[in-house]
């Protein structure tokens, strides 16, 4: 077979495998328990399955209104006004997605243009950045603070310029477990007040927040609510991630551009699993209960690492913890990641690799959405070291 002689001029000539790839990748070949990609390894409730096959069986198995299943849409509208009384229109201001990465992809492509600046807050989860670069947006980076990865306003207020278009947001945080408090949403709302400034918030670990911190939405915040795309993922929330499904929420005329580009992407989504996740979401408990369930994880984990040499700061919210294993040794966090996985069996997730010039903190994040003995084996291995 003759192959392609032309010239690809790569758009995302830095892009290789994502990391989350690489690591379950590597976790595979050498056995190791998987605490690397972000997944859970039990299933979603027995319910919500019979809910799909009943409405597969009922027929709903056509395509949808592009901006998703009214039923859908209008259950996620009482949502947001119970959560974080926000009004938001089911017809003109939510959309469901193919998961959170479309709708942050979708967003990005409808609202940024060639030179326009993005700011982007490191670390920073892997999908943005090549979003923006691909609609020639250019990526300005502010470090999170700290060891509660907390943001430095002052900093952020230096960066904006004429040419900021969007900020993204992301809380609670992946990779770093941080949370935005009501204190951030209001210096960010004074600084962007009197701007054209967007904001992309990536709430999609919304239900996973812990001891006793309430998740601080942008949809919280009137002023903020206004110029935001909110994004949110069913995965994160049902524990189905393959099922790639989610929404976005944004005023009417953010939508609508929003919409324009989500037609040609991915037109709609699965119907089916719509009509579903639109009757579970009736109980309320589908996803309230998700706290107590991820804090007695976080708490077990914890509980079980200590003894260990490895640091530990409890994560906020999300369901990762990040690990400090300076007193271990001092390697590049992406050589222990490797060596972990290789020689102890343990797979996990580098920092420095959510910064667009390697920062390395040495520390490691590891995925606590995980069976209790699927984490005392991992904690069993990790003590040992
Ligand atoms: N969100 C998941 C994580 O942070 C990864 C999803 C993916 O593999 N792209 O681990």
């Amino acid at each position: 077979m003759p192959i392609y002689s032309g010239n690809i001029h790569s758009k995302l000539p830095k892009t290789g495998t994502t990391i989350f790839t690489i690591m379950s990748k590597m976790a595979n070949e050498h056995n190791a328990i998987n605490l690397s990609q972000g997944f859970p390894d039990f299933s979603c409730s027995k319910k919500l399955l019979s809910l799909v096959s009943k409405h597969m069986k009922m027929g709903h198995n056509q395509y949808c209104q592009l901006q998703g299943v009214q039923e859908l849409r209008e259950a996620i509208s009482e949502k947001m006004e119970k959560m974080y009384s926000a009004k938001y229109d089911p017809d003109t201001e939510i959309n469901i997605t193919a998961g959170a990465t479309q709708a942050i992809y979708t967003a990005i492509t409808a609202l940024v243009r060639e030179g326009d600046e993005v700011i982007v807050l490191e670390p920073a989860y892997d999908c943005y950045v090549p979003a923006i670069e691909l609609n020639g947006g250019i990526p300005i980076y502010v470090q999170l603070k700290g060891t509660d990865f907390h943001v430095d306003w002052d900093e952020v207020q230096k960066v904006i310029s004429q040419k900021t278009k969007m900020i993204i947001l992301c809380t609670p945080h992946n990779p770093s477990g941080g949370i935005m408090n009501a204190s951030d949403m209001q210096k960010l709302e004074k600084l962007t007040r009197d701007t054209d400034i967007i904001v992309l918030s990536d709430e999609v670990y919304e239900h996973i927040i812990f001891d006793g911190y309430e998740h601080q939405s942008v949809a919280r915040f009137p002023q903020l609510m206004n110029r935001s795309v909110i994004v949110y993922s069913f995965g994160k929330t049902f524990h189905v991630t393959g099922w790639k499904i989610g929404y976005c929420v944004a005023p009417e005329i953010i939508m609508k551009e929003f919409r324009k580009v989500h037609q040609w992407v991915v037109f709609t989504v699965n119907t089916p699993i719509q009509y579903a996740i639109a009757e579970f979401l009736k109980d309320e408990n589908s996803y309230l209960g998700l706290y107590d369930f991820y804090q007695d994880k976080r708490d077990y984990f914890i509980e079980l690492l200590k003894g260990s040499k490895f640091k530990i700061i409890p994560a906020s919210g999300s369901y990762f913890q990040l690990l400090d294993y300076s007193e271990i040794t001092d390697e590049k966090d992406t050589e222990y990641a490797i060596r972990l996985t290789k020689e102890h069996g343990i797979a996990s997730i580098p920092m420095s690799v959510f910064y667009h010039k390697p920062v390395d903190n040495k520390r490691l994040r590891f995925c606590f959405a995980k069976e209790k003995k699927t984490l005392e084996k991992a904690a069993e291995k990790l003590c040992v070291i």
